[in-house]
């Protein structure tokens, strides 16, 4: 079944360096990449993000890490991944949550880490179903930002007086 999935190299997987090994590891999967951008991320997307994660201890803090508050780097590269099977082959690449329980070869078993606070450093967000993935692409994308047209139902709304910065 033809899916699309969302995948974010976190601030870590920035700060290392690692975005060209990222993409040639997700490459294996023959998906085609159909949205990307670099993207700073406000408190109020990333607790969105998270929303499922509220009640756990350590909220705060993935907060603060996915903003790049332990990293210095204020942003994420957030992408939409397309095609058979998407969802799964992309989350089978990326590994466990815990990246000292990943697969050694997955993206978190060679390249994530547990801070000594206890935080899982895992450089990669992937998205795990299909109802996550649709909720996750619609929080970090608009139609227009995804090259694949009507992935998701659409409408059109009228905007007036909206500002906005052209070049000049
Ligand atoms: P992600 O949603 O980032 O792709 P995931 O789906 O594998 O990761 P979730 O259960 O959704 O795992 O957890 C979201 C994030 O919260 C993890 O990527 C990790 O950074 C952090 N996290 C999850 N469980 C723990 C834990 N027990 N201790 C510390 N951090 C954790
Ligand atoms: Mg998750």
């Amino acid at each position: 079944m033809t899916e699309q999935t969302l995948v974010l190299i976190k601030p870590d997987g920035l700060k290392k360096s690692l975005t060209g090994n990222i993409l040639t590891r997700l490459s294996e999967t023959k998906l085609e990449i159909v949205a990307v951008k670099i993207t700073r991320v406000s408190r109020e997307l990333a607790e969105e993000h998270y929303q499922q994660m509220k009640e756990k201890p350590f909220f705060k803090e993935l907060i603060g890490y996915i903003r790049g508050e332990l990293h210095q780097r204020h942003k994420v590269m957030a992408m939409v991944y397309w095609g058979e099977g998407a969802i799964a082959k992309v989350r089978q690449l990326t590994g466990s949550t815990n990246p000292e329980e990943a697969d050694p070869v997955s993206i978190r078993g060679a390249y994530g880490r547990i801070t000594t606070k206890g935080i899982y450093e895992n450089v990669i967000h992937t998205s795990t179903d299909k109802k996550e993935a649709e909720r996750e692409i619609k929080l970090w994308f608009s139609p227009d930002e995804i090259i694949v047209k009507n992935m998701y139902p659409i409408k059109i709304v009228e905007e007036s007086k909206a500002k906005k910065r052209i070049w000049a």
